[in-house]
């Protein structure tokens, strides 16, 4: 049995430099019998810095989105973990909005032209399924159309049990029934703790089970 490890977000207190996220999205088609569209984010990630703090963390949250910096990039190929791919992130900022001559707290924030290294759009690239009711959970279907389902949740603690058959050995993934939150493995987890590395938590969700023999 493999645990794994749920990525959050960790300073809600202007410790690190918050993002909001923009960009461009493309209309998926419509669903011809519930009329629902899904909306696909095309590359590159597009975000604006907000006020609070100018430090910017190892892990920045810009809505759903996971931004690391090129450090974490280095410390997570140096390892060789899979999953996941690296995209350009661009920052923008509202027009006219200059770095004011002298800081204060109350304008404090990442600036353009951002200078620093370059950071990263950490997108996960593997995909797998979880045994809904051994995780305490029901789906229902929603549409027969699109195959769009919706998750009853009948015990939020149990932990998150995923088909081994559907999961292919990545150390981060998500878990289709779970949308955009972000999984891994131990190993992910170590080398987290072992760099310090800031703005990120981990908590344990739930395990992939023994492949059937
Ligand atoms: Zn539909």
């Amino acid at each position: 049995m493999t645990k794994f490890f749920n990525l959050r977000r960790q300073d809600y207190n202007d410790i690190y430099a918050d993002a909001l996220k923009g960009g461009i999205y493309e209309e998926l088609p419509r669903c011809p019998k519930c009329k629902l569209a899904a909306r696909k984010r095309l590359s590159p990630l597009v975000i604006e810095w907000d006020y609070g703090s100018n430090i910017i963390g190892d892990f920045t949250w810009p809505g759903e989105e996971i931004i690391v910096t090129d450090m974490v990039r280095t410390c997570f190929v140096s390892r060789g973990f899979s999953g996941i791919s690296f995209e350009p992130v661009e920052m923008v900022q509202k027009q006219g909005l200059k770095k004011p001559r002298k800081e204060s707290k109350a304008r404090n924030r990442v600036w353009l032209p951002y200078l620093g290294p370059p950071l990263w759009n950490l997108v996960v690239t593997s995909w797998c399924n979880m045994d809904a009711r051994s995780s305490g959970r029901t789906l229902v279907s929603e549409c027969d159309g699109c195959l769009r389902k919706r998750m009853i949740v009948h015990d939020p603690a149990a932990p998150l049990i995923v088909k081994p058959e559907t999961w292919a050995g990545s150390d981060f993934f998500c878990i289709r029934e779970m949308e955009k939150m972000v999984f891994v493995t131990g190993a992910v987890r170590q080398a987290i703790e072992q760099n310090k590395l800031a703005n990120v938590e981990m908590k344990e969700r739930g395990y992939i089970r023994e492949p059937e023999t």
